[in-house]
């Protein structure tokens, strides 16, 4: 084993306190007759005893217990548990990842302000922002790796938001995260970042410098495809407006049953994600050697100076990449595709089970040229079958290809 392989791949890579967290524990069961599974609080609305104790609540209404759309003790205790997972002091849930994403945005962006994108960014985070300069005369730039240098030159007076991805979305590329905190803070810019790929297991980038983090809740924290959620952590004083205004008003808040699922996938988060990172490596070996692949995405495979810096900001790796069929064309990727019995066709990714998908759609490969995106992309979402069923999967898969029509 290489020293990098080492350092990722300890058992102890997912710390006893994040173990401690995910479990829940510590929690006070007390609280509810002794239940080792919270309660669920399905409820929209808090009464209060009388009328002096509505108006004092009223005047304290971002703590205390008025209605859902405020504070819910289900929703809290999720949002409790992700703050110490990513060593914030505050989270809020919203009812998707994109919920978080346009929270963040939205409340901390005002017209004129500037946004650089930095990185791959999630395709629909960045159709967010440019509706919002149609709509709302926000500006922004896009970075499409994590130059420093590019990124200082694309810096303006009014930019207000450095918002990244690490790995990006499709190109799996890595940046270095605390020389852009580093950067960003010396100019009084806020810094924000989809933690969604690594978890707050393998990436904590408020210990690196960021300000905010957002998590689509939906894939790995939740983890069994079954709910849609989001989360945003970061520090009370940014995370007022995020309250204030995105949570109250805009009012994509996270429903109590969705929670509380959220609660129970985050209790195997740890084993989830040893299975996912183990398995993923696994296929990303069997792939490497064969010559009829090229381009494997993932920071596995990163390039040397890549991998420096996944050193010092990674502890782990999550299952989720792509990589390119050697001269393919669209009928190469739907035979592939549709050759696979284990892996399922489908565009989310984080759950138990394992996913395929292309960005080729057939319609669209004048688009994917001019993107610079290759026709026989692929990506794998790797869950936690047993690997050997994996593999002779897509084996059965490569074996299609080759096969006449
Ligand atoms: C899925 C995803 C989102 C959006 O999350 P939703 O819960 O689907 O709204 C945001 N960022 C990344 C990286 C994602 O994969």
């Amino acid at each position: 084993m290489t020293r990098y392989e080492s350092l990722l791949l300890n058992n102890g890579n997912v710390s006893p306190e994040d173990y401690v967290t995910c479990s829940g524990i510590n929690e006070n069961h007390e609280a509810y007759f002794g239940a080792v599974a919270p309660p669920i609080i399905q409820t929209s609305l808090f009464v209060q005893a009388n009328y002096q104790q509505y108006c004092d609540d009223m005047q304290q209404e971002t703590r205390r217990y008025i209605y859902s759309r405020g504070l819910n003790p289900t929703v809290q205790m999720a949002e409790e548990r992700l703050a110490r997972l990513e060593g914030g002091e505050s989270a809020r849930c919203f009812a998707s990842g994109m919920g978080a994403i346009s929270a963040v945005i939205i409340g901390h962006l005002n017209h004129g302000d500037h946004i650089l994108l930095v990185n791959q960014v999630y395709g629909p985070a960045v159709e967010l922002v440019k509706a919002l300069a149609h709509k709302y005369g926000i500006q922004f730039d896009v970075v499409p790796d994590g130059d420093v240098a590019l990124i200082a030159q694309k810096i303006k007076p009014n930019t207000r938001m450095i918002y990244t991805e690490s790995p990006g979305t499709m190109t799996m590329k890595v940046v270095d995260l605390r020389a852009i905190a580093s950067l960003a803070s010396h100019h009084g810019i806020i810094t924000a970042i989809d933690n969604t790929w690594p978890t707050p297991l393998y990436q904590k980038p408020l210990s690196l410098g960021f300000d905010i983090v957002i998590h689509s809740c939906t894939k790995y924290l939740a983890g069994h495809s079954d709910i849609l959620a989001g989360a945003v952590i970061t520090c009370a004083e940014l995370m007022e407006p995020i309250r204030d205004f995105s949570h109250q008003l805009l009012g994509g808040v996270l429903a109590p049953f969705s929670a509380w699922l959220l609660l129970r996938g985050l209790r195997t988060l740890p084993i989830r994600m040893q299975a996912h990172q183990q398995n993923a490596i696994a296929v990303l070996e069997w792939l490497n050697r064969r010559d009829d692949v090229e381009n494997i995405r993932h920071p596995w495979l990163a390039s040397p100076q890549e991998k420096e810096i996944i050193r010092r900001q990674m502890s782990g790796f999550s299952g989720l990449f792509s990589f390119e069929l050697k001269h393919a064309d669209f009928h190469d990727v739907k035979r592939f595709i549709d050759a696979c019995r284990v892996f399922k066709v489908g565009c989310s990714w984080g759950g138990y089970e394992s996913l395929i998908i292309s960005p080729n759609r057939g319609y669209n490969q004048a688009a994917l040229d001019e993107s610079g995106i290759s026709r026989g992309l692929i990506r794998l979402s790797i869950g936690q079958e047993p690997v050997s069923i994996l593999i002779n999967d897509l084996d059965n898969a490569f074996k299609a290809l080759r096969m006449p029509i």
